[in-house]
């Protein structure tokens, strides 16, 4: 596969050189692959459809053809998933994707895991350790630490915003020991990540030190996230025979949002073939890709602390992959979008307890309860000319290619799951008066020793850390 650049595209890079480089250090933008090739028609009718890693497999392949051969790529799978994505179905058309059964309980240990084996494997004939830099707003972090801790040969340095993640997040980030370390830097997510993309581009820092990012910039995280849902729509479309019977359904990914690494990945499981019809991007109060879609304007902006802080993100990076893949009207066409308060993520978690039992987090309420709205007649309305504000939480005033399918019935909604409620647990205590279940793994790192060190939101003093430690 060859891949190219979202600000360039006469670049032309080999998967290995986009892996390690993280981005284009030269026009500062985003690896891409060329084409998105469809899987085999055989494995997308299939039924019962095909495994986990069947479909991990088979999706990985183009995109590493010439240079992981097809053991050693079975082998990365394995390794990399010994769990796997889960299917909880609320009501007769409406799906909870759960993505949290992974090491550190939310989706992101789909595409860490998969890069971190990747990274190892290009970095076994090299002399030197390679230096992995991680700006998180929560779940990046611990994910990427996780799958990092102890691979020979790699060394991450994580940064977070102090003050700006969860007890459980912070310590999921703070105890790593040996070649994973974290920075807890004076600012917010924009401004860890700003650090991370200044490195990047500091040719002097980069003469010294051999550096790549494992956020959701790298192509190695992006395309393995988009094998939960071509598995998701191809077992629940077979699913749907049973469950309401609408044979053929219109499939809509409701994915809560904020850098939008993600829903990038579903858009590179649907050009591979995965029976998904439409996207619905749902954000906390940064609603800076609803407001786009709204007034056709993308303005970036300083990030805004909510509940959901995983998505606290005001600028997403890959707003340049959407855009380099869709025009606007395209992505009006497949998207409908949706944003609530903090306010309306307490409402959001109830509702859902209470109409179903379901215990959610706050990232996937947003999409339970986009979903819900959708359902329940809003974009009906909006189909009827009855333009809400879009400064106002809820459904964006735009209306998707799909929403016949709505008025229809014919349509089914996956609310993905991305982290376990565990790990937002007073946020959940406080919508539903109860405390979700605990699961052993975060239990356990609960009662580690916290070891971050400060660091100022300063990128002269951020460098000569980095020179005097790594
Ligand atoms: C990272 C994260 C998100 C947002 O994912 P993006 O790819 O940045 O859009 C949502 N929910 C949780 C729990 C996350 O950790």
């Amino acid at each position: 596969m060859i891949y190219t650049d979202t600000r360039d595209n006469s670049v032309k890079v080999d998967f290995k050189t986009a892996v390690m480089n993280g981005m284009n250090s030269a026009s500062g933008g985003l690896y891409i692959p060329t084409s998105f090739p469809k899987l085999d028609s055989s494995l997308l009718s299939k039924d019962p459809a095909p495994s986990f890693r069947d479909v991990a497999f088979n999706m990985a392949k183009p995109y590493v053809e010439g240079e992981i051969p097809d053991n050693d790529l079975a082998a990365i799978i394995q390794d990399a998933y010994p769990f796997q994505p889960k299917i909880v179905p609320l009501d007769n058309t409406s799906y909870v994707l759960e993505l949290f059964h992974g090491p550190t309980c939310a989706f992101k240990d789909f595409g860490a895991r998969f890069m971190a084996r990747v990274m190892s494997y290009f970095n076994r004939s090299e002399a030197t350790p390679l230096h992995i830099l991680v700006a998180t707003s929560g779940d990046t972090g611990s994910a990427v630490g996780s799958a990092f801790h102890n691979v020979p040969g790699l060394d991450v340095t994580i940064l977070y915003p102090d003050g700006k993640i969860s007890a459980i997040q912070e310590k999921q980030l703070s105890t790593f020991t040996g070649n994973v370390r974290a920075l807890k830097v004076k600012g917010t997510f924009d401004d860890c990540q700003k650090l991370v993309k200044t490195a990047f581009t500091d040719n002097e820092l980069r003469s010294k030190l051999r550096l790549s990012s494992a956020n959701s910039i790298n192509i190695a995280r992006l395309l393995p996230q988009g094998f939960y849902y071509m598995y998701a729509a191809l077992t629940t479309r077979n699913r749907c025979k049973i469950d309401n019977k609408i044979s053929d359904p219109a499939i809509i990914m409701v994915v809560p949002s904020g850098n939008f690494g993600n829903l990038t990945s579903g858009l590179i499981a649907r050009e591979m073939g995965a029976p998904i019809t439409g996207f619905v991007a749902a954000t906390n109060t940064n609603r800076t890709i609803p407001d786009w879609i709204a007034t056709g304007d993308y303005n970036a902006r300083p990030s805004v602390e909510t509940y959901a802080n995983a998505m606290d993100v005001g600028a997403p990076s890959n707003y340049e992959r959407i855009k380099a893949m869709y025009n606007l009207d395209e992505v009006r066409g497949l998207f409908a979008s949706y944003w609530l308060d903090n306010n309306g993520i307490i409402e959001a978690i109830k509702a859902c307890h209470q109409n179903t039992g379901y215990i959610i987090d706050p990232h996937g309420a947003i999409a339970y309860k986009a979903w819900k709205d959708i359902k329940d007649g809003k974009l009906e309305e909006l189909v009827n000319g009855k333009k809400n504000d879009f400064n106002k939480p809820g459904l964006t005033p735009s209306v998707p290619d799909w929403a016949d399918k709505v008025l229809s019935k014919k349509a089914i909604g996956i609310a993905l799951e991305t982290a376990s409620p565990a790990k937002f647990g007073s946020t959940v205590t406080d919508a539903i008066g109860r405390e979700p279940p605990m699961p052993a793994r975060l239990e356990e790192i609960m009662r580690l020793p916290d070891n971050a060190i400060p660091m100022d939101n300063d990128y002269g003093k951020f460098k000569d850390w980095l020179i005097e430690n790594l």
